[in-house]
């Protein structure tokens, strides 16, 4: 072969492996990976381990989970989707955590107020349930409820009441998240007359949920001092034996403790310890009243706490001890309690009372910082449900629950710190776009899984039936 063409060939080879690489390279930057959804811009607070705050962010979603956390460049580059929700000009914060709620007492709302635990309950709280709470009550006061979360930018609830299978039934369609517990309490109620009938519904209801991706069946002791030892333990069992939560209410007033002093000689906390019922599955809201010993038990069992300020101070119950079990380590979240004790759903007026209340009792303006406020709600709400794995920050591989919140309201400006402008500032009408498991369920304030309309008429349709079965017990 003359010199001549193997050095012509030569060079063409070499042109071609040249070019090689940059074909590749742009074959890679057209070879989008598909994902379901992506989040574009705004500022994001990803409670993540390290605290990040990411300007102008992207978050990648697909089958219901967060595929990839980042900038806005590095997620465009990578990620196409069908469906895209922009950020601009606001904060993406992972969806609250609601970590105690009786969601169907919002139609109770108002009902009696200015009262002790013990009046309220006795005197209009249980007899009010006793003639009103019906499936259709529950089903109605959870839409009303789950309406007022979504709007409020909660993404999860903690809930304890009657009739929770119709609960559960109402969260999956509105595409809310819920740990839900079917109340077990020794004496007649509205959807079970005996323990057996409530401990058999208990096993229906955990069967026919569980592996749900929205829902997590739990059972719910209403608290040491309305179920004996026998049924407590039995409760233990049942959920030793099926890995199901259980939400219960422990140490919420001295009087409790005192109570429990006398009859079991034990506080309630090392009551329960001792006959074996605590373990890493309990959720417990309030424990106003924990003594330093009983906070090491908490820690030692894994039991999840909720902290009610609002609650507790309505109803004169005490402060909970909450940065001291913070500062120990414990899993520590944030609730509402029911409507009828508080008197509504959001947990941004609890994320800032929380704060507020800590450095009042303390006397001390350093607890309680508005970015662990903001934690109990988010991240420390996740650990309280032991469910820090699934939900609580927006990191890579956990549940796309998402929420965007508008900074340009007149209460918020100027900004200079997001978790002072979450915690202090922030109201639950500045809520604008909600994301739960990957799907859009509230967009630019619209409810998309809920008729807004309807549910206030329903509501109102149930305050003329209570006020008539009350007669004349009804304030103004
Ligand atoms: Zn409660």
């Amino acid at each position: 072969m003359p010199k001549k063409i193997i050095i012509v060939i030569a060079l063409i080879l070499t042109v071609i492996v040249n070019t090689l690489p940059t074909v590749a390279q742009r074959n890679r930057g057209r070879r989008m990976i598909r994902v379901d959804l992506l989040v574009l811009n705004g500022t994001l607070v990803t409670m993540d381990k390290e605290r990040r705050v990411i300007q102008d962010a992207g978050i990648a979603v697909a089958h219901g989970r967060i595929v990839a956390v980042g900038s806005r460049a590095d997620i465009v580059e990578k990620y196409s989707a069908p469906e895209r929700v922009d950020a601009t000009g606001k904060i993406i914060i992972p969806g609250l955590i609601n970590g105690h709620t009786h969601v169907p007492m919002t139609l109770f709302r108002g009902l009696a107020d200015d009262l002790d635990l013990q009046e309220w309950l006795t005197k209009y709280i249980f007899p009010a349930e006793a003639k009103n709470v019906t499936e259709e009550f529950v089903r109605a006061g959870t839409r009303l409820g789950l309406a007022e979360m979504i709007r409020g930018g909660t993404t999860t609830y903690c809930d304890m009441y009657y009739f929770e299978d119709a609960i559960a039934d109402e969260t999956e369609k509105a595409g809310v998240r819920g740990v839900l517990g079917e109340t077990v309490i020794d004496f007649p109620v509205a959807d079970n007359k005996t323990n057996a009938e409530a401990m058999a519904y208990v096993e229906r209801f955990v069967q026919k949920w569980k592996g749900s991706e929205l829902i997590s069946p739990a059972v719910a002791p209403h608290a040491p001092y309305t179920v004996s030892e026998e049924h407590l333990k039995a409760i233990r069992a049942f959920s030793d034996r099926t890995g199901a939560p259980i939400v219960t209410h422990i140490s919420e007033t001295k009087r409790e403790v005192d109570d429990s002093l006398k009859a079991k000689g034990a506080s309630p906390v090392d009551y329960l310890s001792r006959i074996g019922f605590l373990n890493d599955r309990v959720i417990a809201a309030h424990m106003v009243w924990p003594t330093a010993g009983e906070i090491q038990i908490l820690k030692r069992d894994g039991v999840g706490v909720v902290h009610n300020p609002q609650s507790n101070m309505k109803l004169a119950s005490g402060v909970a001890p909450v940065p001291k079990m913070m500062a120990e380590g414990l899993r520590v979240g944030l609730g509402t309690d029911g409507a009828a004790s508080n008197n509504d759903l959001s947990m941004w007026e609890e994320m800032d009372t929380a704060a507020k209340l800590h450095k009042l009792i303390s006397g001390d303006p350093k607890v309680m910082s508005a970015e662990q406020a903001f934690e109990l709600a988010t991240s420390g709400g996740a650990r309280a449900l032991h469910m820090e794995k699934e939900i609580g920050s927006i990191e890579k591989g956990k549940r796309a629950d998402i929420v965007l919140v508008n900074r340009d309201a007149l209460n918020q400006i100027p900004l200079y710190n997001v978790y002072s402008d979450l915690v202090y500032a922030t109201k639950a009408s500045d809520v604008q776009t909600v994301i739960i498991n990957g799907r859009v369920v509230m967009r630019e304030r619209r409810l998309l899984t809920l008729d807004e309309t309807a549910i206030k008429e329903g509501a109102r349709v149930f305050r003329e039936k209570v006020i008539k079965s009350l007669g004349a017990s009804i304030g103004p």
